[in-house]
């Protein structure tokens, strides 16, 4: 956790303001009782009404000043912690945006929403315990002891029993707490993991009819969690009581022993009332200690799961020196190139060699898990090839600036991933700045107006979270007018015609094809009818190219597209 605090640095100030505040608070406090004896032993007893006024007003007076630095300190801690939160979070929020699909795949996205909110939120309030007790729990227990010693030192032997006691039962509440609460962090990762899956998995859940399965996962995973925070605050429970417990004897003790001492005349009255009240102090801050040692291993388990996402380093990186590739436009190259994912034991893709052209049209075929999403997944550098390599406009994507890699390709994901906003802010994602008259046409070609005519607000229609409110064919083709705001040098489709009808599939196909006769196109595809008149077709099967050449070749010398092709079209279709 100490590794964390660097993130405290722009708010110093603050911080040293609440621990000074908080030294005078506990020195006020030490001031007090020995206030209070003084206007016992002097006033009291000898009847001076006008010196017990005076040492009163100056006992309000130190009372105030502890009460204005606690108000002051408590708003500063909060600035510095709050600060400290949102600093965090945003750093962990762009170090996850650094990531490449790898670092993703390891962490899980459930585990880092998690992190970035619960585990910091932790962190936050044990940031703010420390600092209140940092200076004062210290302060208040050894000047306590060093005041009480300074009263009377015989009756302080009553603190030499009474403070082990104390400690023991402290240190027996945290041994058996602590791993409870290390355990509590987990099990609400696992809650919200089962949480998560529900929710964005309810229309499965609903039409296997698994409400009740799911409802007795999610119910274990309350139950455990529930089960392991009832223990930990049964625990904790006992802990006051023992102090009050303790802390009462400790009184009785004192006044016991005190007023045989006061009554041999070897102690004042105002001297055993304060040196209760020091007695108290002590005590008091040996439990404020003993809950941070509960709270700081709970927040660490927080920590050490932060500082995972912080420490990982994103295997993508751009380049020290970045190459630029401006002279040509829209050549790609695959030299021999061979990918496998972490963990796999066979490569997805292997020995891949082919390039591609301004003005041509490449499609890849091939059946599912042949690697087709894979290997063009490897063109805007979302994962990095194992060996060989690949090169747009004659560079290696790797010596080349992430951005300006991917600001020449207009890729069309498997999956259309909309965002919540318009269906115009989710074509402008493509590009921010396009006029209403580019955003117009691109959703011309992508067949996009059709349905958004229907809409009731035409292109200022709300598009719901995950594009729930509008069908795959849609989403399919907002995704593709988004890639196309964007006139890049390079589209990639991936697979990206699956969910549209034939008669959509055609109109839309041959409006590309005006809008992208100056570009190079890559699309996947599974029907034999999306590829057919392409100029080329790259044949893919098990990581492998099996094929490759325009339809009639491949007719003639592949025997996988002949398969793929007859399972598909009639026999006049096919010539
Ligand atoms: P296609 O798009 O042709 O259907 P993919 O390229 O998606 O096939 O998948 C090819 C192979 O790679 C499959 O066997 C799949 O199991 C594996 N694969 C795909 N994505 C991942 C991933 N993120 N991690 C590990 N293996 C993956
Ligand atoms: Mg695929």
């Amino acid at each position: 956790m100490i590794k964390l605090f660097r993130f405290l640095k722009p708010y110093r100030i603050p911080v040293s303001g609440v621990l000074i505040l908080f030294l005078l608070q506990s020195l006020a406090e030490l001031y007090l009782p020995t206030l209070m004896s003084d206007i016992v032993d002097t006033g009291i007893v000898k009847g001076d009404i006008p010196y017990i006024l005076k040492v009163g007003s100056l006992m309000l007076v130190v009372a105030m000043v502890s009460g204005i630095c606690i108000i002051i300190a408590s708003y500063l801690s909060s600035l510095a912690a709050t600060g400290f939160g949102k600093d965090l979070r945003s750093k962990v929020f762009s170090q996850v945006e650094s990531y490449s699909l790898h670092e993703f795949d390891q962490i899980g996205t459930a585990s880092l929403i998690t992190r970035t909110t619960n585990d910091i939120t932790q962190v936050q309030q044990v940031l703010i315990m420390i600092m209140r007790m940092m200076v004062s729990a210290p302060m208040m227990c050894i000047g306590g002891i060093i005041m009480a010693v300074s009263k009377d030192a015989k009756l302080s032997l009553v603190l030499v029993v009474a403070i082990p006691i104390l400690a023991a039962a402290i240190y027996v509440v945290a041994i058996k707490g602590v791993p409870l609460f290390k355990a509590m962090q987990v099990k609400l990762d696992k809650l919200n993991l089962v949480l998560r899956e529900n929710l964005t998995g309810i229309r499965v859940i609903r039409a296997f009819n698994r409400i009740d399965h799911e409802n007795m996962r999610f119910n274990e995973a309350n139950r455990d969690l529930t089960g392991t925070a009832i223990k930990v605050n049964k625990i904790m429970a006992a802990l006051m009581p023992i102090i009050m417990l303790v802390m009462n004897f400790t009184t009785i003790a004192i006044v016991w022993f005190g007023g045989i001492r006061v009554d041999r005349g070897d102690m004042h009255v105002g001297d055993m009332m304060a040196f209760i009240l020091y007695a108290m102090q002590i005590m008091f801050s040996l439990v404020m200690v003993s809950f941070m040692f509960v709270m700081v291993p709970r927040a660490e388990a927080s920590a050490v799961r932060i500082n995972e996402v912080l420490d990982t380093v994103p295997e993508i990186k751009d380049p020290a020196e970045a190459k630029s590739a401006d002279s040509i436009r829209g050549f790609v190259e695959f030299k021999d190139v061979t990918f496998s994912y972490p963990g796999a034991e066979q490569p997805a893709v292997s020995n891949i060699s082919f390039s591609l052209r301004p003005g041509e049209v490449t499609a890849i075929i091939g059946g599912t898990g042949s690697g087709k999403s894979t290997l063009i997944s490897l063109i805007p550098r979302f994962y990095d090839v194992d060996s060989g390599s690949i090169l747009v406009d004659g560079v290696d994507v790797r010596e080349m600036t992430q951005e300006s890699l991917r600001a020449k390709i207009g890729f069309v994901p498997q999956n259309a991933v909309l965002f919540t906003g318009t269906v115009a802010d989710n074509i402008r994602y493509g590009k921010e700045d396009a006029a209403d008259e580019e955003v117009r046409r691109a959703a011309q070609t992508a067949q996009v107006m059709e349905f958004v005519a229907n809409m009731k607000e035409g292109f200022g229609s709300v598009i719901s979270q995950g594009g729930a409110n509008v069908s795959g064919g849609q989403k399919q083709r907002l995704s593709i007018a988004r890639a196309l705001v964007r006139r890049p040098e390079i589209y990639i489709f991936d697979d990206s015609f699956s969910a549209l009808d034939f008669k959509t599939d055609a109109k839309l196909r041959s409006a590309l094809k005006k809008e992208t006769v100056d570009s190079t196109v890559l699309i996947v595809a599974q029907r034999a009818g999306t590829v057919m008149d392409a100029d080329r077709i790259i044949v893919l099967d098990d990581g492998q190219i099996v094929g490759m050449g325009s339809h009639q070749e491949l007719l003639k010398t592949c025997e996988v597209y002949r398969e793929i092709v007859s399972s598909q079209l009639s026999e006049e279709e096919i010539a």
